[in-house]
């Protein structure tokens, strides 16, 4: 099954903060796939731009490194040097005045205007002021924003302010990269693209839902950042957050970015708060040489969770009475992130007791191996009676495509392209991001208030004892995730 590649039209895009990890890392090596696919066609270019003082020269042999280290393995000298000489660099101090009148003049008519902002968020007010101030942003341009967008609703209120001072909202991409994954748009197709799954898509046939992000990694380099933050502003606010309106949303009029986003805010606005014993909050332990969460944020007494586990509800005709299990950590088990939606079981057993409890799981798994697979129950092969097993019926991608599965995009080079194209159907929209906070406050200020301190978790289980307990209690258990 050939993937097709339809080349999105000429672009001038300017990547803030183009010598930063993020663009050497993903945004970078990403664009040179989709030129090298023919998607970014030879006339677009790219300039980086940054407070570093360098040439187009310097410029171009940084990015030459990040493709050799961060891009595909098998990339073509010749692909390389053609890429290159799409690339630019303007030193620019977003806070100052140097560099903008360079940037301007760089800048070419008729072509679809771009501006990442892979910086501190601190940073995008005086980008987008900048960008108007020196005439540089026209009416159709757009804007990249990361994440984190704010730290809580008041900060995130503020950005979006800001930001709508110099940019309309059909302008301004936020970007959560867990939207630009082939699985989750593959989520929506499996969803409203077969009738076989829709009418059961409610809690009279769903028993329960799980979803699971888990990294092996601890915090890394950004133990400061990280311990200001925690996994429930850096994980569950946004990405964990972003997978759940999809699965539990109602069925869009039709796949356009407000009716895509108008239906994931009513989801959030749905959610009911959660109780505090139906949250567990960790920290990890040390393992080896790797130190304990404390040593590597380097504040003894912090208080932040690099582990969070919650249960929530919907309240809405279409959930009520499906819990919704959500879990996400550092340093755990395995690198895996999933969705599981787990059906009720069959009202009757003709089978008898003996036959065992069998439920049909649909799993959607965004990493490592991108797919869907559902558990179906069948009867065991073979002489020995009607014995009842569960098997996977595999909907991978890479068996499914065959050699073209390597030419999936990853999440970063698809939500670009998408910018360049103006479909801000996989983005978050400001009263989207400015709900998952409402939602989010009211339970960080409850830990704060009760000076709730996280309990410790051994590095490479799945979290503290008490996450297993929260669905024990409820008669039901977390996915085996390897
Ligand atoms: P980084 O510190 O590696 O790079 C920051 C970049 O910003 C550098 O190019 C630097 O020159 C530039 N910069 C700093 N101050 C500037 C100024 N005053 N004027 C102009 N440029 C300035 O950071 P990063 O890891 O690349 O992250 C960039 C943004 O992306 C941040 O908002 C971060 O939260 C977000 N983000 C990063 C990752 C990641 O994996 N690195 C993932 C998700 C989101």
């Amino acid at each position: 099954m050939a993937s097709r590649v339809i080349p999105v039209d000429p672009f001038d895009l300017v990547i803030f903060g183009g010598t930063g990890d993020l663009a050497r890392r993903k945004i970078l090596p990403g664009l040179f796939r989709r030129f090298c696919q023919g998607q970014m066609t030879p006339e677009s270019q790219i300039i980086g731009a940054a407070r570093a003082e360098m040439d187009d020269a310097g410029f171009r042999q940084l990015v030459a490194d990040a493709i050799t280290e961060f891009g595909p393995k098998d990339a073509n000298p010749k692909d390389i040097a053609a890429f290159l000489t799409r690339l630019g660099y303007v030193a620019i101090d977003a806070k100052g005045d140097g560099g903008w009148a360079d940037l301007k003049s760089r800048m070419r008519d008729g072509y679809v205007r771009a501006f990442y902002f892979s910086v501190a968020p601190a940073l995008f007010g005086d980008l987008a002021q900048r960008l108007h101030t020196n005439d540089i942003a026209q009416t159709d341009s757009r804007i990249v924003v990361e994440k984190p967008f704010g730290k809580d609703l008041q900060t995130a209120r503020a950005l979006n302010a800001t930001l709508s001072e110099h940019f309309r909202e059909d302008q301004i991409y936020r970007i959560d990269h867990y939207l630009g994954k082939e699985t989750v748009q593959n989520l929506m197709a499996v969803r409203f693209g077969n009738m076989l799954f829709e009418p059961l898509w409610n809690a009279q046939y769903i028993d329960h839902i799980q979803i699971t992000v888990a990294e092996t990694v601890g915090v890394g380099g950004r133990g400061g950042y990280y311990d200001t933050s925690g996994a429930m502003r850096d994980m569950v606010q946004n990405h964990l957050m972003q997978l759940l309106c999809l699965i539990a949303m109602e069925p869009p009029a039709k796949f356009d970015p407000d009716a895509v986003r108008d239906e994931k805010l009513k989801v959030i606005r749905a959610l009911d708060p959660v109780l505090p014993h139906h949250i567990v909050r960790g920290q990890y332990e040390a393992i080896g040489e790797q130190p304990d969460y404390r040593s590597a944020v380097e504040n003894p007494r912090s208080r932040t969770e690099s582990f969070i586990a919650l249960k929530t509800h919907i309240s809405n005709w279409r959930w009520a009475g499906t819990p919704f299990y959500l879990r996400t950590g550092k340093r755990m088990r395995s690198r895996t992130s999933e969705i599981a939606v787990v059906f009720k079981e069959t009202p009757h057993s003709i089978f008898g007791p003996e036959a065992g409890s069998h439920r049909n799981a649909l799993i959607i798994r965004l990493q490592p191996d991108e797919g869907i697979t559902m558990d179906v129950t069948i009867k065991e092969p073979g002489p020995g009676g009607m014995r009842l097993v569960d098997v996977p019926l595999d909907m991978t991608f890479a068996e499914a495509l065959g050699p073209d599965a390597q030419d999936v995009p990853d999440a970063y080079e698809r939500l670009i392209m998408d910018v360049i194209r103006g479909n801000q159907t996989l983005f978050m929209r400001g009263d989207e991001v400015e709900a998952a906070w409402a939602w989010t406050d009211p339970i960080i200020q409850g830990w704060e208030a009760r000076h709730d301190v996280p309990k410790t978790y051994e590095s490479g289980s799945m979290g503290p004892d008490d996450a297993l307990a929260l669905m024990h209690r409820d008669g039901r258990k977390w996915r085996d995730v390897r």
